[in-house]
């Protein structure tokens, strides 16, 4: 049986795909995939809770800590940045159908951040046969073009050290690899420099310990 992306079921939840396309993942689902339902049935829930966060301010502390990731690489007297701090807003290891299958270590992860009407949906998996891990992830904006979301720049970090980074690609997607990483400063940051216009916390990368909801 043919599966649909995470992401088809993504815009099939924002209301962004054509109708026939609609109607023949409905009726995928329908026909009694658990799969999809439980895609799309996540994404519902997702995009109702960014409705609801919309208007939603990061904490004192959350723009604290943002400020001090950044305050050793700039150079006093310099504009401060502006940053908007993603909220994670899911988590596949916190979803209750997954209990009793707690991964340690490098276990496929799957996460989506919110940042205003911008949602950032991030699988960690290990990369096959290797160390390493693969970071993948898709840059949706609620309702608006995909257009507004290709060829942005996307950076690995660890405070203010650069591990790695891309551009998304027409679809707003963007892939990366890094190692391990045993740090609680790792992040994304989405956007350029200075100009960064999302930091994404990412707690640590292949590590049993998840980022912090508010
Ligand atoms: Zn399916």
């Amino acid at each position: 049986m043919k599966h649909y992306p995470s992401e088809k079921w993504a815009d099939y939840s924002r209301g962004t795909l054509g109708k026939r396309e609609a109607a023949e993942m409905k009726r995928h689902m329908d026909a009694g995939c658990r799969k999809c339902r439980q895609a799309s049935e996540m994404w519902s829930t997702v995009l109702k809770m960014a409705q609801q966060e919309a208007s939603y301010q990061p904490p004192e502390s959350a723009v604290r800590v943002a400020k001090s990731f950044f305050a050793a690489s700039r150079v006093e007297g310099k504009p401060s940045v502006v940053t908007h701090i993603a909220r994670l807003i899911f988590d596949s290891l916190r979803q209750p159908q997954l209990e009793g299958v707690r991964a340690t270590g490098v276990a496929p992860r799957h996460y989506v951040y919110q940042a205003g009407t911008m949602l950032v949906d991030v699988w960690m998996e290990p990369a096959p046969g290797m160390d390493a891990v693969n970071l993948t992830g898709q840059i949706l904006e609620k309702s608006k073009p995909t257009q507004s979301i290709v060829d942005i720049k996307v950076r690995l970090k660890v405070g203010d050290l650069e591990i790695a980074s891309t551009k998304t690609n027409q679809f707003g997607e963007f892939h990366l690899e890094t190692l391990p990483i045993a740090s609680p400063d790792v992040q994304l940051t989405i956007g350029d420099e200075p100009k960064i216009t999302v930091l994404i916390p990412l707690g640590l990368i292949g590590g049993a310990q998840s980022p912090k909801f508010d």
